[in-house]
């Protein structure tokens, strides 16, 4: 019997500032399904929401501080490059095409999973990749999905992790991680009146993100970038 190639996990993001949530969720995730790599993928132009606050640029250079405190975690800026909406479909398929047989795991959020019906072409996700969700302080999975997630839920829900690394697609995992409370929105929100300081203290982002922020006045009201 042939063995399965290494699985490709990836959490796709704005990171309009990327924060521990994040960074804790892909390595938490990487971690408990034995994987040597997951990668962030910064969104270029988000279909699901306004232009994020801080360029491309910026997302970029902040994500690539925060990995370093992560040895699995790569950045992936393929969205950044490709001109249009970045939509998951179109990655999922370029994904494909270079690894043609390996098990794609595509991370999401439960507030992301429970949006998922209105992504474009969202029925062929599955075929492209296996779905991990976990639930986000405060977002309870089960009880709050879509009509339309809920026979997908019912009949693609696995509980061995190991059935995703045996075939390429198809199945959704739930994983359990630590669970922390914070968004970029409210980070965002907090930068905006001044608290740099607070944040750091409570250690919602690595240090050299903050230390970004602050050098290149990011967040600040009224100082949104295109
Ligand atoms: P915003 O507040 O601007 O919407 P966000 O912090 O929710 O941003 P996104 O870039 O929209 O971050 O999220 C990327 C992915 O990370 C999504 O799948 C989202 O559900 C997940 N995620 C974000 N924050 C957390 C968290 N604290 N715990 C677990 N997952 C998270």
């Amino acid at each position: 019997m042939t063995a399965m190639p290494a699985p490709v996990a990836l959490l796709g993001g704005t990171f309009d500032p990327v924060h521990y949530g994040h960074l804790r969720f892909a390595d938490d995730v990487r971690r408990a399904l034995g994987l040597s790599e997951v990668r962030l993928v910064p969104t270029g132009d988000p279909p699901h929401r306004g232009s994020p606050s801080a360029s491309a640029a910026h997302r970029l250079a902040m994500l690539r501080l925060a990995v370093v405190e992560f040895p699995g975690l790569v950045v992936d800026d393929r969205e950044l490059r490709r001109a249009g909406k970045s939509y998951t479909v179109l990655t999922l398929t370029e994904l494909r095409h270079e690894f043609p047989d390996s098990p794609l795991l595509l991370l999401l959020g439960a507030d992301a999973f429970r949006g998922l019906p209105s992504w474009h072409r969202w029925d062929e996700l599955f075929d492209l990749a296996h779905v991990v969700v976990v639930e986000r302080p405060g977002v309870k999975l089960e009880a709050t999905l879509p009509e339309p997630l809920l026979p997908i839920w019912r009949d693609r829900r696995v509980r061995d992790p190991k059935i995703l690394l045996s075939r390429p697609a198809g199945a959704i995992l739930a994983q359990p991680i630590s669970p922390l409370d914070v968004s970029a929105t409210k980070i965002r929100e907090q930068l905006a009146t001044g608290g740099n300081a607070a944040l750091n203290s409570r250690g919602l982002l690595p240090p050299e993100v903050l230390a970004y922020i602050d050098l290149h006045h990011l967040y600040l009201r009224g100082s949104d970038a295109p």
